[in-house]
């Protein structure tokens, strides 16, 4: 990334502390740029042009974000001053003027208003945002955004939404969802899964089934890859070991894996058993993917709960794991497609 992009991304963070939610939000807490002081994999610039098609990290935090609601516990309160959005990507091609989300979190509010590509802003208050939206699974994060599209609000122009049968007809056949579907502001183009497919000729996607609590719909993961660079995005997982692919191979096909890291340790969420929330702990992933990291692969923690120690800069553990050469999301991080 240059310099005079990075200032002007910096300057649009800054705008953010006064819009839209009055002085004392600033989204996302997670937002400051990582302590080296430049976001990681930089959006090239093709000489004269504009940078290249590159994802934009718009949360990390799990579905309930941060602080959730009801934890007054010492890491919420001060997340209140400083929110860390929930697990989201955009994917934006500023050649061709194509921008898309990747699940549509509670906090889309506030995450729109960290797209920086040329033109966005514009073409929101013309109603298409996106030209699609990538939506992994029905839990709350992960598509309840889709409600600020409505009638209600934005009231969207047609827009795609890539995502698994299974999915659509949660959308299709339960309000309010389904009054997107019926004015025809959501469309269902047929996607398979398991193969790539092309994407306005700007990216190609692929789905990739997880096992994951299947209570309103499946779960995918979706890889994406660009001219440049290609990311893994799979904010949920039950465990490795019940899927059907190997982490290890998957990761390798990959420049960048964002990664479920839901939990630290599995004594972290007093009054719950772990079994009812069943993600990877991040040490196990760490020792799962340790040799390709130290390969080159980059790794990233993303959606953890608000009672995962990675979230504090400080700790011993975010140490422990950028220590290992693991990475944690932040909003505003870039990964080059
Ligand atoms: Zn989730
Ligand atoms: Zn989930």
């Amino acid at each position: 990334m240059d310099r005079r992009a990075f200032l002007a991304g910096l300057a649009g963070l800054g705008a953010l502390g006064r819009a839209p939610y009055g002085g004392a939000f600033r989204p996302d807490g997670d937002a400051a740029p990582p302590a080296d002081g430049l976001p990681k994999g930089g959006t090239a610039r093709p000489a004269g042009g504009r940078p290249g098609p590159y994802a934009l990290v718009l949360g990390s935090a799990q579905d309930g974000g941060m602080p959730q609601a009801g934890c007054y516990a010492e890491r919420c309160e001060r997340a209140r001053a400083h929110p860390r959005l929930v697990t989201s990507l955009a994917l934006i091609a500023p050649e061709a003027e194509r921008v898309y989300l990747m699940d549509a979190t509670p906090d889309l509010r506030a995450q729109m208003d960290l797209i920086d590509a040329p033109g966005f802003r514009a073409r929101a208050q013309a109603r298409r945002p996106f030209d699609g939206i990538f939506l992994t699974h029905a839990h709350i994060g992960h598509y309840l955004g889709l409600a600020l599209l409505g009638r209600e609000s934005l009231a969207i122009r047609p827009t795609r939404c890539f995502c698994t049968p299974a999915m659509q007809r949660m959308l299709r056949e339960n309000a309010p969802w389904s009054l997107l579907v019926d004015e025809g502001r959501l469309t269902f183009p047929e996607v398979p899964l398991e193969r790539w497919f092309d994407v306005d000729g700007v990216f190609e996607a692929r789905m990739l089934p997880v096992p994951h609590r299947p209570e309103f719909s499946d779960t995918v993961a979706f890889e994406v890859r660009g001219p440049r660079g290609s990311v893994l995005y799979l904010p949920d997982i039950d465990a490795w070991e019940a899927w059907d692919r190997d982490v290890r191979e998957v990761v390798d096909g990959v420049d960048v894996a964002l990664l479920d890291g839901a939990f630290y340790s599995a004594d972290e969420v007093p009054g719950r058993r772990v079994e009812d929330i069943p993600h990877p702990l991040v040490p196990h992933t760490m020792a799962l993917l340790q040799d390709r990291v130290r390969a080159g692969r980059r790794v990233v923690f993303t959606h953890m709960n608000n009672t995962n120690p990675m979230l504090d800069d400080g700790s011993v553990e975010a140490a422990h794991v950028r220590g290992r050469g693991f990475e944690i999301a932040r909003a505003g991080m870039r990964i080059e497609l």
